[in-house]
């Protein structure tokens, strides 16, 4: 048997994903890597330990990380971790560098190759090993099953013997890999939908899944670099929120996805805004975990307002569905390392200057390599994103009831950490 892959269970309450899948495990197996999954790993992705056997893998603990030459993780390593392993281990995770330069620096002094994959470059080849895409479209999923939830009424048309039941109304604010999937999903849920994004090419996306989309004529395209879309100017800003006014009072449900690169999110949504809704409306904020969209969102809380709308602003959205969210980001992983083994001699040879492995890489050979965090030079400003907590935010009308947002399934511990993709994301180079 070549290398080791190890596999541990996550350790940050209320992270149920995992990093690999039965999928996943079978392929490295069958590529000639010995694959250890710690034991119950899978369990909060519903994946039992036995699947891992089938597939090839041996359960282990948490110490078996030693002997690893692989480490496959969903979050950065924690310093209890780092310590179990052994120089020049490869590990791949979503790192969530920014504001945690100690960290990274212990990771280099641990002496691994640490590959964050939320610095995959959005490049076709590397699709597949897109983790930002693939947790984001879960999140908005979610964000859509979430809004269901908290909303007392049904989404879809009813015309019944016993009356009709109008069709909720759903505004999707940012059409990105996130809004378009909460497009989507209301759609097939029988809302009707209107959706705005400051990019003119999100447009004919959005009308493609059959949602209106609304946009200001002063606001003719905001696309930034790579495709993201720039801060607005303040005169852009202000048209974009008299529109918002407007049509945000007849909506049922607001999700709001919207971020730029290296920014605070936009502030889409006012305090006024959100007084001027329906009781029992409900908004979905899926920036929260980067300032928030919604004056009023609190991150890990369902705020309920004093006009009776509650502000949802879960945290780890694609964690909300982990079973679903483990199998795509166990699959962008192996694509990933797939590129980087040697099919002959059965082993991981990580070559610093390819294209991908230049982007992403963090730690090697004991130094901070990637050029945002190398040496003294701090984050370019441009790169680095906001603070994991809200920005402050100016105090809700009158005191709002706040809950804690309840765990999905009774055996979740969601609590308030800072999550990695979608939210609190610097981007690739593309
Ligand atoms: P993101 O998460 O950075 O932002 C979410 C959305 O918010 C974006 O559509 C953005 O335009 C929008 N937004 C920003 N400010 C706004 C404002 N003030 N009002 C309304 N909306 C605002 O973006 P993302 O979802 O990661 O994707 C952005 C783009 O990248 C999309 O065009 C997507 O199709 C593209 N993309 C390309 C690839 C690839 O080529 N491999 C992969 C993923 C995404």
């Amino acid at each position: 048997m070549g290398q080791t892959v190890f596999v541990p269970r996550e350790l940050e309450a209320g992270e149920d994903r995992i990093a690999a899948s039965p999928d996943t495990a079978k392929r490295l197996f069958g590529l000639g890597f010995a694959v250890v999954v710690e034991k119950g790993a899978g369990a909060g992705s519903r994946i039992p330990d036995a699947e891992f056997v089938k597939a090839g893998a041996t359960i282990g603990k948490a110490g078996d990380a030693g002997k690893a030459d692989i480490v496959l993780k969903v979050r950065r390593p924690a310093a209890a971790e780092l310590k179990a392993y052994k120089k020049g281990a490869v590990v791949l995770a979503t790192m969530d560098p920014y504001g945690n330069e100690a960290a990274v620096e212990a990771m280099a002094k641990a002496g691994i190759s640490a590959l964050a994959m939320e610095f995959m470059p959005r490049i076709t080849r590397a699709q597949s090993m897109d983790v930002l895409s693939s947790q984001a479209n879960l999140a908005g999923y979610q964000a859509v099953i979430d809004a269901a939830a908290e909303y007392d009424r049904a989404l879809p048309m009813m015309m019944t013997a016993a009356g009709t039941v109008p069709a909720a109304k759903v505004f999707v604010m940012g059409a990105g890999v996130a809004g378009l999937q909460a497009i989507a999903t209301a759609r097939r849920l029988g809302a009707v939908v209107t959706a705005t994004d400051v990019r003119a090419a999100a447009g004919e996306q959005v009308a493609s899944l059959g949602a209106k989309f609304i946009m200001t004529d002063a606001l003719k395209d905001a696309s930034g670099e790579g495709g993201y879309a720039r801060e607005l100017t303040d005169s852009e800003k202000k048209a974009q929120a008299e529109l918002v006014a407007e049509h945000i009072a007849k909506q049922d449900i607001v999700i709001t996805t919207a971020l730029i690169p290296g920014r605070p999110a936009p502030r889409l949504v006012s305090g006024e805004m959100v007084k001027s809704m329906r009781p029992g409306s409900v908004i979905i904020d899926l920036a929260v975990e980067r300032g928030g969209n919604v004056e009023g969102a609190k991150a890990g809380e369902i705020v309920t307002t004093a006009n009776d709308v509650k502000i949802v602003g879960h945290l780890n959205v694609p964690g909300r569905v982990a079973a679903s969210a483990s199998l795509l980001y166990a699959k962008n992983l192996f694509a990933f390392l797939e590129t980087m083994i040697d099919k002959d001699n059965k082993t991981l040879s990580l070559d610093p200057d390819e294209e991908l492995v230049k982007a992403t890489l963090l730690t090697h050979d004991g130094v901070v390599v990637h050029p945002n965090f190398a040496g003294d030079k701090p984050a370019p400003a441009a790169k680095k994103p906001a603070a994991k907590k809200p920005a402050a935010k100016k105090p809700a009308p009158s005191k709002p009831a706040t809950r804690k947002a309840p765990p999905k399934k009774a055996s979740a511990k969601k609590s308030a950490v800072a999550q990695p993709a979608p939210a609190g994301k610097p981007k690739g180079d593309a």
